[in-house]
């Protein structure tokens, strides 16, 4: 079960596992409820999400929580990335916040990185963490209409197109699910 209510992520989730031959469905597929996020970091949040459907559907259950870490924030917004976006999930709003945030500490240092944990759960609720980081820095105004979320203002280090710029099979190539991904699939699929 890919642990998730957000359809773009049971997509990409999805997607990922497509070559790997398991079956999988979306929790909200399965009618599993959706827990809350009351964990302090993302890799709390992705064990309880797991861990919920794990034990309600009896099947292995995949679950991620991500976001963004702003340095000169002291990793903020992190967990709470989509709340920073309101009810709407604005993330205009969100970026905008984060831009007058810096402003006003007067911080120049704009370093920040993507942060995604994974949790898999068995169905008796054993839960491993594997987690990717993406290390960049910030740029306003946002750029680029792809990708979602605070992507148009993302540079990832070696880069100078903002995550909305860049075609997305090149963020997912580099992207911190990628690479949590890549962890938990040679740990439990056997990928090389
Ligand atoms: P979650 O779905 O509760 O894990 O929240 C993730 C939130 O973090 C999203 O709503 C986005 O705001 C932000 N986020 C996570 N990954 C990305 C990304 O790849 N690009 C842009 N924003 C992201």
């Amino acid at each position: 079960v890919v642990a998730s209510h957000n359809a773009g992520k049971v997509r990409e989730i999805f997607a990922l596992l497509s070559p790997f031959g398991v079956v999988v469905k979306g929790a909200a597929e399965l009618g599993l409820a959706e827990p809350e996020e009351t964990g302090e970091t993302f890799a709390d949040n992705a064990a309880l999400k797991a861990r919920a459907a794990a034990l309600a559907s009896k099947c292995y259950a995949l679950a991620d929580d991500s976001g963004l870490a702003v340095e000169a924030l002291g990793g903020a917004p992190g967990i709470y990335s989509a709340r920073w976006g309101g009810e709407q999930r604005d993330f205009a709003l969100a970026m905008k916040k984060v831009q007058t945030l810096l402003v006003q500490l007067h911080k120049r240092d704009y370093g920040a990185k993507f942060v995604c944990a994974l949790a898999l759960s068995d169905p008796a609720g054993n839960t491993e963490i594997f987690e990717g980081e993406v290390h960049g820095h910030l740029e306003f105004p946002p750029r680029g209409a792809h990708g979602f979320g605070y992507d148009p203002i993302f540079v990832a280090k070696g880069m100078t197109e903002t995550f909305g710029e860049i075609a997305p099979e090149a963020k997912h190539a580099i992207s911190h699910l990628a690479k949590a991904f890549e962890k938990f699939a040679r740990a439990v699929l056997g990928a090389a």
